[in-house]
């Protein structure tokens, strides 16, 4: 392997908590059935997306406009903010400087995210790791995860060939757009789901924490 895909959220930051928290506040305020749990299962989704989806299981002859979604989707955004910043994962800057030490890999960050903030972040917590030419955002893409676009994207800009790059995902979503874009996924599960919400995806590797991904690297590094 020489391409190394990373997820951002519950890959290299410890933020699904905070996320989790503050969907499931909001859901609460809006009488919306919306758990922590659906906030790991649904992790990938746009905000809009999830809004609309929760909306409509409530009441699901509702018109619901743009602007309500739009308003609920900035409460929670702010109480995210309000939440503080998420640390970075536990692990990770060891596996990163692990595969940095290997000439010719590349270190890709693939996110959904769409904060302007990003660079700074990966920047603050990974210092001199992340490259921005290296980074697809939800700036780069029309589709977003589940669908391969992404991943594909960053093979594409990578130059290398597809059994050459792994994906590290967190979340059953983005388990699927790493398959569907035919390469190898690994899940690191960060968070608070079980092995069978990710079986039907088929993830190549299933880890429990990012030391555990530190301790496959050299096998990963001549795969
Ligand atoms: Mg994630």
């Amino acid at each position: 392997m020489k391409g190394f895909f990373f997820d951002m959220d519950g890959v290299l930051f410890d933020s699904m908590p905070h996320h989790a928290e503050a969907w499931e506040t909001v859901a609460k305020r809006h009488n919306l059935q919306f758990t922590a749990r659906d906030c790991y299962l649904q992790e990938g989704r746009t905000g809009y997306d999830v809004i609309r989806e929760a909306m409509l299981r409530l009441n699901p002859d509702k018109q619901v406009s743009d602007e309500e979604i739009d308003a609920i989707y900035a409460e929670k955004s702010q109480l995210f903010t309000e939440l503080g910043g998420a640390r970075p994962m536990p692990g990770a800057l060891q596996v990163l400087q692990a595969i940095r030490a290997v000439p010719n890999t590349q270190i890709w960050v693939v996110t959904g995210s769409g904060q302007r903030t990003l660079l700074q972040r990966l920047e603050t917590g990974y210092p001199g790791i992340f490259a921005p030419e290296r980074m697809i955002t939800a700036f780069d893409v029309r589709i977003g995860k589940p669908n391969p676009e992404p991943y594909l994207l960053a093979w594409e800009r990578s130059g290398l060939k597809k059994e050459e790059c792994c994906v590290i995902e967190n979340a059953p979503l983005g388990c699927r757009a790493g398959k569907a874009a035919g390469l190898y996924t690994i899940i690191v599960n960060t968070g608070i789901l079980e092995y069978e919400d990710f079986a039907a995806d088929q993830p190549d590797v299933f880890l429990p924490d990012m030391y555990a991904l530190l301790d496959i690297v050299p096998q990963l590094i001549e795969q």
